[in-house]
């Protein structure tokens, strides 16, 4: 698919973008390794922790000029893209502050010598990046990467090319040598050689499960590390004794920030029968209160989806869903302006046979389902191949936290939507992936845990 710039609100194209031509691969795998060549014969970690501070200050100083650049191309409303930048010098600087800590060798306990590992780098990072977050995903490969020593080719989604470039130009800006970080306009069969190639060491991939099985056959072809963050349909469990004020302020972010498409957003609401009807009454009031607008306008709390296809793929999926049963409690009308807009939805009387039941809907759309109690509900939340995030609500935080330890996800987060910081982990188990990113556990995934061991003298 060619890159493109499609404002989802009007519908124009802004800008088209060439594919690269194979001599440019070339020139930047080339120039990639070269760097992590030169990293690896020098001591340059100092260095590089004041480039990643210098990163995260061009971000802020130009904050306003890359939300623009995001909400123009993907459609989330400005306030959420400005989050998104910030969030990107957060993790900047989480890395930054992190590096040296984090790059210091750990002792191996044995009783015959002395041991420790070094964490060293191994090479050129491949990632493969979505749109829902275009400065965010590529920030949670790139930073860590870059204090490890690693440098770092991406190819972005087709719809973000305008953000992918503004990513890397805010690299230039920070001063960060060249070939630490190269933005390519790719083809999949380009993706395929670069994988391929001998100075790639390590891929990652956040998006579909289509697009993640495909990258990752490719990496295991080539026996390259992987790491896969892929979709999830994530439970929103809703206990006896939660507090339902506290669960009612929660609706919003957890389904309806960036129009219902990030991957760890609450796609099924699970209550127990004590909670169902108070819950579906707050449920349809939070969804009926959204202002769909212009994103670029302070005062819309929705915007378009990303694209016509993402706008398609929901419908579609809410079609089927309601032809094999679903009931509509709220929205699901056409939404009357050229933008791909998609209705706020309320859908319940999903069956297990329900195409809906084991699917993400990667937009605004909530499905209630109405359990006898906590062990029906984590049953359910477990009855998915998926397993990203999920979240509790419980007054009694024990309570919650057994509950936790129960669910079959990567991450669970307990009386609060899910979110993510630099300091939290972030990934999943089944269909959703495999591999973390963020926080120190994030910091290892590419490096080379290097054993040395001195045998005791005899
Ligand atoms: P997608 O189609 O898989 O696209 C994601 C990226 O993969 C894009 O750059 C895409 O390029 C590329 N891609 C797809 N198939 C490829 C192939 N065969 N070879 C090379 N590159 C390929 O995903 P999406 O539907 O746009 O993104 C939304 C999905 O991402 C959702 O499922 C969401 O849950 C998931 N997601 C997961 C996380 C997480 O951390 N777990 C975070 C955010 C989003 P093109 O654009 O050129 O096709």
């Amino acid at each position: 698919m060619a890159y493109q710039t499609i404002n989802p609100y009007t519908g124009k194209t802004v800008k088209t973008y060439d594919f690269i031509s194979d001599g440019d691969l070339e020139t930047a795998l080339a120039s990639a390794h070269a760097l992590y060549k030169k990293w690896k014969a020098s001591d340059a970690l100092a260095e590089r922790i004041s480039q990643l501070r210098r990163l995260a200050a061009v971000l802020r100083r130009n904050e306003e000029q890359y939300a623009k650049i995001i909400t123009g191309e993907v459609g989330k409303i400005i306030s959420e893209s400005r989050g998104e930048v910030e969030l990107s010098a957060s993790i900047a600087e989480y890395y930054a502050d992190h590096g040296e800590e984090f790059m210091a060798p750990v002792p191996v306990p044995t009783a015959s010598g002395r041991a420790y590992y070094l964490k060293q780098s191994t090479g050129v990072i491949f990632a493969v990046e979505p749109w829902n977050f275009p400065f965010y995903q590529v920030m949670r490969v790139f930073a860590p990467n870059f204090i490890a020593g690693n440098t770092m080719l991406l190819k972005h989604a087709s719809i973000c090319p305008s953000s992918a470039q503004a990513f890397e130009d805010a690299v230039k800006e920070a001063g960060i040598e060249e070939g630490a970080f190269k933005n390519l306009f790719i083809s999949y069969d380009q993706v395929s050689k670069a994988i391929a190639d001998p100075r790639i060491s390590g891929v990652c991939l956040t998006g579909s499960e289509r697009g993640g099985a495909s990258v990752a056959s490719e990496a295991g072809k080539a026996l390259k590390k992987s790491s896969m963050e892929l979709g999830g349909n994530d439970a929103f469990i809703i206990l006896d004794d939660a507090d339902m004020d506290v669960v009612k302020r929660m609706i919003a972010p957890a389904r309806l920030y960036n129009a219902g498409q990030v991957c760890a957003s609450s796609k099924r609401f699970i209550v127990t029968e004590k909670n169902y009807d108070r819950f579906v009454s707050d449920l349809i009031d939070v969804f009926s209160q959204v202002k769909l607008g212009d994103p670029m306008d302070e005062n819309t709390t929705m915007g378009p989806l990303s694209s016509a296809q993402a706008k398609k793929d929901v419908l579609d999926a809410i079609d089927a869903g309601i032809r094999a049963g679903a009931q509509v409690l709220y929205g699901n009308k056409p939404v009357n302006h050229p933008g791909n807009f998609v209705m706020p939805t309320i859908l319940t009387g999903i069956t297990r046979d329900n195409p809906l039941y084991n699917k993400e809907v990667f937009g605004p759309v909530g499905e209630v389902f109405k359990v006898r109690d906590e062990e029906e509900a984590i049953a359910l939340a477990n009855d998915s191949s998926y397993g990203l995030g999920s979240t509790v609500f419980s007054r009694d935080l024990d309570r919650a936290q057994a509950a936790a330890r129960r669910i079959e996800a990567g991450m669970t987060i307990i009386n609060a939507p899910c979110l993510t910081q630099p300091d939290l982990p972030f990934g999943g188990v089944k269909n959703s992936g495999y591999g973390r990113e963020l926080a120190e556990l994030g910091f290892y995934t590419f490096l080379n845990e290097h054993m040395v061991y001195v045998p005791e003298s005899k």
